[in-house]
């Protein structure tokens, strides 16, 4: 029995590959400069995983930008206005991740998507007619070589190609169209890192763990029946991590491959898959710690399940990459009866030998420790939060009167034009803005200047909302450097770590908040500002929360408490403000939702059940109680909801902002197709360019949205939050979406 590590984070500990990166891009350091600290980070974190005593220690984990991404260069998957460019390798991949402009032409970035259910995000590989799957690039074996020449055997990783196709988008031609030529791709990198003196490789094949069915699951069996027919000796293990495996576990088993690697923490019928029976040739790298919270490991309850397991041959593992965790947690300066309580991924490698020689039958102090850990009660519960579960009836999720009476009260008072004009919620952060919330943060202002400029630019603000003839107006959420952990750090329950970052996309981290109690608001967080900006003028002023859903998925969330709960938890929190907003006056309130789809289960079936079911009711709670005469917006980033439109009804908001410049039709007519009865801003451009859009543009969108939408339920908005535009653009843009709301207002 042996321990594995499906892979490490990249970054770094002080999140060194970002910086060198982002100095490359800055051409403050050569492009050998970056190579080279990239190659000190490789050389540190094998190191660091050997030193542990991990032994399946993996290679081609590193990245620049996506492991998603390496495979499609390695594999020649490139558009040929990306080829065309004719740039340095390590150009053209950075022109491919981010986009190219200058003395080589002007090409868009591929695609950006997140990975299965995490906040991490790929580039969509490009599959045109023309595309020409071979092997050109060298990563792989060039860093198994160089952890080889450090005297460290390593297991080489890539995405798999039942991954690799399903995450792809295809024009003009269809994955069936690549399956021979990838699988002598991917033959030949057996071929080659066998040569190299390699003994396994590692295909990652998450896409196993959603439905596989159909022709999904005849594309699995056609890639792997070939590309099995030719292993150069080379050990294979199959990697799925996110869930379990159901559709195809007797496939994989069978398949002539030495291992399968399955997620014992999010695969909730794992366990019992594999107490169905596991061949006894084949060796199961069990996921059992797990990669994407940052509790501690319970040995007692992994050694019990372990046991139960029928397999001779036991790699113990992690439930899926450690990219999706903190490099450590030794630089944090958590109280230590807190901080036993957490393991990041250099603690993870120590809970894998910890394991590891339980299993084995040593008693280790480690296990004794961690047996007293688990005895004590972590948190105090609070039972004010208890009592207020307690005591939920159907009724409190459910907001009176109905959607159509509340509609007519709030025109009555609002007596808003038609196609009445907003915008999300935030202005541009500029640096001054950034810059005096740090200096704020470290004490080196005081509160009442702190206060003053916020009140300052708030003011400015709103008068230039009035200049430009908004309707509802925002106060720009200059105090908040974050939609999430903005709300935690105003909550009791919430711990924040001072070095925990996890790759986001790209040189991009974030630092999740860590839910650590029972959630409870103990004083107002957003009155103060909201009600200063309604002082200001005779507009309505919306204010601006976030929804408990997307809280709780932007932090790590408890493990003794399920999610529902936790939500449940930050719904009353929320809501607590939202009747504060009302009682001092806000009249209109806008509760944004931004990540609502993307926990989304990877398995349809379970949309509702596992998700939805739970998280529409959350929503709901936090403003069943507001008056009829209140309105309640939410926003939401993506349009892609057109599968789950009764559920976003079902959100009973009195209007619906979200993001639909790129993709208007489509929405629209589902929007139509389900007779969506929310009023709806549908995003009439894009803020995530720094392109202006002309009022003749807008109001093109603007009569397309008229074409689909009946015009009393139409608002006029942005597709988002304008925090991270420039003022110029920013200013200018909504300039022109109000002068085109206008001009089409006067022709109805
Ligand atoms: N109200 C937030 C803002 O305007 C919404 C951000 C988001 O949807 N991501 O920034
Ligand atoms: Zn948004």
């Amino acid at each position: 029995m042996t321990t594995s590590i499906i892979g490490f984070p990249r970054l770094g500990e002080h999140r060194e590959l970002k910086f060198s990166t982002e100095k490359y891009w800055r051409h403050q350091i050569t492009a050998d400069q970056l190579q080279q600290a990239a190659r000190d980070l490789r050389l540190k974190h094998w190191q660091l995983v050997k030193a542990a005593g991990i032994d399946g220690i993996p290679s081609n984990d590193f990245s620049f930008f996506d492991t998603t991404l390496d495979t499609a260069t390695l594999l020649n998957i490139v558009p040929d206005a990306v080829d065309a460019l004719d740039l340095s390798p390590l150009d053209r991949y950075f022109a491919l991740a981010r986009g190219y402009q200058g003395d080589h032409g002007d090409v868009k970035a591929l695609p950006m998507k997140k990975w299965f259910n995490t906040n991490y995000h790929y580039l969509v590989p490009q599959f045109t007619a023309t595309t020409q799957v071979k092997l050109v690039g060298s990563k792989i074996f060039d860093e198994y070589q160089e952890a080889q020449d450090a005297g460290i055997q390593t297991r080489p990783v890539i995405v798999g190609p039942f991954t690799l196709l399903s995450l792809s988008e295809f024009h003009d031609c269809q994955p069936t169209d690549f399956v021979t030529d990838l699988v002598a791709a991917y033959q030949t990198i057996f071929a080659r890192l066998a040569a190299q003196g390699a003994d396994w490789i590692q295909l990652d094949e998450p896409e196993l763990v959603k439905d596989v069915t159909g022709t999904r699951r005849e594309l699995f069996k056609t890639l792997y029946d070939q590309l099995l027919t030719q292993k150069s000796g080379l050990k294979v293990l199959v990697q799925t991590y996110f869930g379990d495996v159901r559709d195809v576990y007797t496939d994989l088993i069978h398949l002539p491959i030495e291992g399968v690697g399955l997620d014992f923490h999010e695969g909730r019928k794992t366990a019992d898959l594999v107490r169905s029976g596991f061949p006894a040739d084949k060796t199961l790298f069990a996921g059992v710690v797990n990669g994407k919270n940052i509790w501690r490991n319970h040995y007692a309850q992994t050694l019990a399940l372990l046991k139960t397991l029928p397999v001779q041959r036991l790699v113990i593992s992690t439930s899926c990459s450690l990219l999706h965790v903190p490099f450590t947690v030794a630089n944090e300066t958590f109280p230590a009866p807190v901080k036993q309580h957490f393991a990041f991924a250099t603690e993870k490698l120590g809970e894998l030998t910890d394991l590891q020689a339980n299993l084995a039958g040593q008693k280790t102090t480690a296990f004794a420790a961690n047996q007293a850990l688990f005895a004590q009660p972590r948190v105090q519960p609070n039972p004010k939060v208890h009592d207020r579960i307690a005591h939920l009836t159907a009724d409190s999720f459910t907001r009176q009167p109905a959607l159509a009476q509340r509609a007519k009260i709030q025109q009555r008072e609002f007596q808003l034009p038609l196609l009445p004009t907003t915008t999300i919620g935030s202005f541009p952060q500029t640096r001054d803005v950034k810059r005096t919330r740090a200096q704020f943060r470290k004490h080196e202002i005081s509160q009442a200047d702190y206060d003053h400029f916020i009140g300052e630019h708030i003011k400015e603000w709103l008068k230039w909302q009035e200049d430009i003839g908004l309707d509802v107006l925002v106060h720009g959420e200059f105090e908040r450097n974050d939609m999430v952990e903005y709300f935690g750090q105003h909550l009791d329950g919430y711990l924040f770590s001072r070095n925990g970052w996890v790759q986001s996309y790209g040189t991009r981290g974030v630092k999740p908040p860590i839910i650590w109690g029972d959630v409870a608001r103990n004083q107002p967080i957003t009155v103060k500002w909201s009600t200063f900006a309604q002082r200001q003028t005779d507009k309505l002023v919306k204010g601006m929360l976030t929804g408990p859903v997307t809280i709780l998925n932007w932090s790590f969330p408890r493990e003794d408490i399920s999610q529902r709960e936790s939500t449940i938890q930050i719904a009353l929190a929320i809501q607590d403000e939202v009747l504060d907003l009302e009682k001092n006056g806000i009249k209109i309130i806008q509760i944004d939702e931004a990540a609502l789809r993307e926990k989304l289960p990877l398995r349809q079936s379970d949309w509702y059940s596992e998700y939805l079911d739970w998280a529409v009711p959350a929503f709901r709670l936090v403003h069943s109680r507001v008056q009829p005469g209140t309105q309640i917006h939410t926003h939401m980033c993506y349009s892609e909801f057109t599968d789950i439109i009764p559920a976003i009804q079902n959100l009973d908001a009195d209007v619906i902002s979200f993001e639909a410049s790129r993709s208007n039709l489509e929405i629209l007519d589902a929007l139509q197709r389900e007779h969506f009865q929310l009023q709806v801003g549908p995003g009439v451009y894009d803020i995530h360019s720094p392109r202006i859009p002309s009022v003749a543009e807008i109001t093109t969108t603007i009569h397309q949205i008229l074409a689909k939408v009946p015009e009393q339920k139409v608002w006029i908005n942005p597709d988002c939050g304008l925090k991270t535009r420039g003022v110029t653009e920013a200013k200018a843009s909504v300039a022109n979406l109000t002068a085109a709301a206008k001009a089409i207002r006067a022709e109805l």
